[in-house]
């Protein structure tokens, strides 16, 4: 990348097509696009997609990750639209949070659209102008031309984009596969891909989720088989787990609860939502209605099947509390199945498998996609043999992976320059990539972030009070208050609180704190009374020795306090 930069000279005033990834070229989830049409400081801008991601333990407190629009807000009369892909959270989930920042005309499929306007209303933003697009003639978004081509992906309505501009024309890829039998929609039909790729495609930018992958993703038809095998071995109860909005997997587990006898019961809020999206928008028309929490739980365990959310182990899914014996209705016991329809996101395997350990001490048995001979998961994405099939349609001059942490990035770039592809292009979050004219390269990068959705507020994931949390989280904290009152002397006995260090109820631990309260009592001791009478000489000398005790008694140098009151 330092070689491509070399070689391009930044010129904010130099006319041409720049793609920009504001998220999404680093990581899983907090997909964020820009394409620039023009200058790069004055051009026509268009935002494709703006979705969540999950935060790990680095961020303790946070749930949800968003997108840094910072970029985008700063020039927002330059932003003709913004595009939205699919209804997967990592690509709408951030939209109801962060369209005040862009305040631009959003546009979407019917079922996209669907989920977007219940997202929209639970976070009471009423002004969003969402554009239904229902066809695949061009869009006119300002400087660009817009189609949305139909492909087959684990969501309704999901479309690639073809983006026509003054300077060249791009295929940005969305979430794809080659499902030859997907439950919801048609097959991806190679002809327009095949047309595009006719009158001269400059770029494909394109998911690499599975870029490592080799062979094919498989058909989500050989999953509602899969799954109905699997249920006709079991005996009690059934639940299922797999992504709230993974509406095709729904459908394939209805079809084999039916197969079986069982009739379905959702659990779980986001399920809800999804569902109701996709009876509205007519995708589940043979699926019969399932029946209600309070009815599922009436029936005896072998009539039913349980769809119930935190496949990814989140603590407060609904899996999460069953097994935990926290759900306020739903139990599952000997004898009961629980299926993981679904894979682990990286990142995820701790808080799966202590789900899973959960489940198993109450004696529930558990299949997974690796223990099972039956396919019970196929991925959304295309593997390899997919995304050369694509390139082949397409024929781009340059590829651009993204979607993937930098290993997937790699495994897309490796198969490009493999298929003799001119132009190989890794960005990170915030790369300006020059399409054209001229050679393609990263001519630039802008600041870019990542957002942290706490229960109250949406603050910077670079806050300090998150670095915080993570250090007290680890090493724990000392607050000390004492009152000093003539000649520096100490009155009445000072305060200490030792928080995330010392278990207060041992009594052997309660001596740890008496060594540190006598510490105290001899560094003050210690002090001249010029000294004692400076309150900030004295605050600093107390905090390092604190510290000090500490990391000499228990290894850790926590975040210590000290409060002195002069009475
Ligand atoms: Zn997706």
């Amino acid at each position: 990348m330092a070689a491509q930069k070399k070689n391009q000279k930044k010129d904010d005033n130099a006319e041409g097509l720049y793609f920009i990834p504001l998220g999404g070229a680093e990581q899983f989830g907090v997909n964020l696009n820009v394409y620039i049409e023009g200058t790069l400081s004055e051009g026509r801008r268009l935002a494709v997609d703006c979705g969540i991601g999950f935060a790990d333990e680095r961020f303790p407190g946070i749930d949800l990750l968003l997108p840094d629009p910072a970029f985008l807000e700063a020039a927002r009369d330059q932003l003709d639209g913004l595009v939205i892909t699919h209804a997967h959270e990592d690509h709408i989930g951030a939209v109801a949070l962060l369209w005040k920042r862009l305040r631009c005309p959003v546009y979407a499929s019917p079922f996209t659209a669907a989920v977007l306007a219940k997202k929209l209303e639970e976070q009471g933003e009423r002004d969003v102008p969402v554009h239904v697009v229902d066809h695949t003639d061009p869009v006119h978004i300002g400087a660009f031309s817009v189609q949305f081509i139909p492909v087959a992906h684990s969501v309704p309505d999901t479309r690639a984009l073809i983006i026509e501009t003054e300077h060249g024309r791009i295929v940005h890829s969305g979430d794809w596969n080659l499902d030859p039998h997907p439950v919801t929609g048609q097959p991806t039909d190679p002809a327009p891909f095949k047309a595009v790729g006719d009158r001269g495609v400059l770029a494909y930018i394109g998911d690499s989720t599975n870029a490592g992958v080799s062979g094919r993703s498989g058909s989500e038809r050989a999953v509602a088989e899969g799954l109905e095998a699997t249920f006709k071995a079991c005996r009690g109860r059934i639940a299922v787990t797999s992504f709230s909005s993974n509406i095709g997997r729904v459908i394939s587990i209805a079809k084999a609860a039916q197969a079986c006898g069982r009739q379905v019961a959702v659990i779980g809020r986001s399920l809800h939502r999804m569902i109701g999206c996709a009876r509205e928008c007519g995708y589940m028309k043979d699926v019969p209605d399932f029946i209600s929490e309070e009815e599922a739980v009436k029936r005896s365990p072998e009539e039913i099947v349980l769809i119930v959310t935190g496949s990814q182990g989140e603590a407060r899914a609904a899996l999460a509390k069953i097994a935990r014996g926290e759900h306020p209705s739903v139990t599952l016991s000997k004898g009961d199945t629980v299926v993981f329809s679904a894979r682990a996101i990286p990142g995820n395997e701790r808080d799966i498998n202590h789900v899973k350990n959960n489940l198993m001490a109450g004696g529930v048995h558990i299949i997974s996609p690796g223990d099972t001979p039956h396919i019970i998961h196929v991925s959304g994405h295309p593997c390899r043999e997919e995304i050369l099939e694509m390139y082949q349609w397409t024929r781009p001059q340059i590829v651009v992976p993204v979607h993937g942490e930098r290993v997937q990035l790699e495994a897309q770039a490796a198969l490009a320059r493999d298929c003799q592809i001119q132009d190989v292009l890794i960005p990170v979050n915030g790369s300006v990539i020059r399409l054209a004219p001229g050679t393609p390269g990263i001519v630039d990068h802008v600041e870019t972030g990542l957002l942290a959705v706490e229960t109250k507020r949406v603050i910077e994931a670079s806050h300090a009070a998150i670095a915080e949390r993570r250090k007290l989280q680890y090493s724990g904290a000392v607050h000390i208050a004492l009152a000093v009152g003539e000649h520096g002397r100490i009155v009445g006995d000072p305060k200490l609180d030792m928080v995330g260090l010392i278990d207060t109820d041992s009594a052997g631990e309660e001596q740890i704190r008496e060594a540190l309260l006598n510490e105290i009592f001899e560094l003050v001791e210690d002090m001249t009374l010029e000294e004692r009478e400076d309150e900030h000489f004295m605050a600093e000398t107390l905090r390092i020795g604190a510290r000090r005790f500490c990391s000499h008694t228990l290894g850790f140098k926590p975040k210590t306090s000290v409060h002195i009151l002069k009475v």
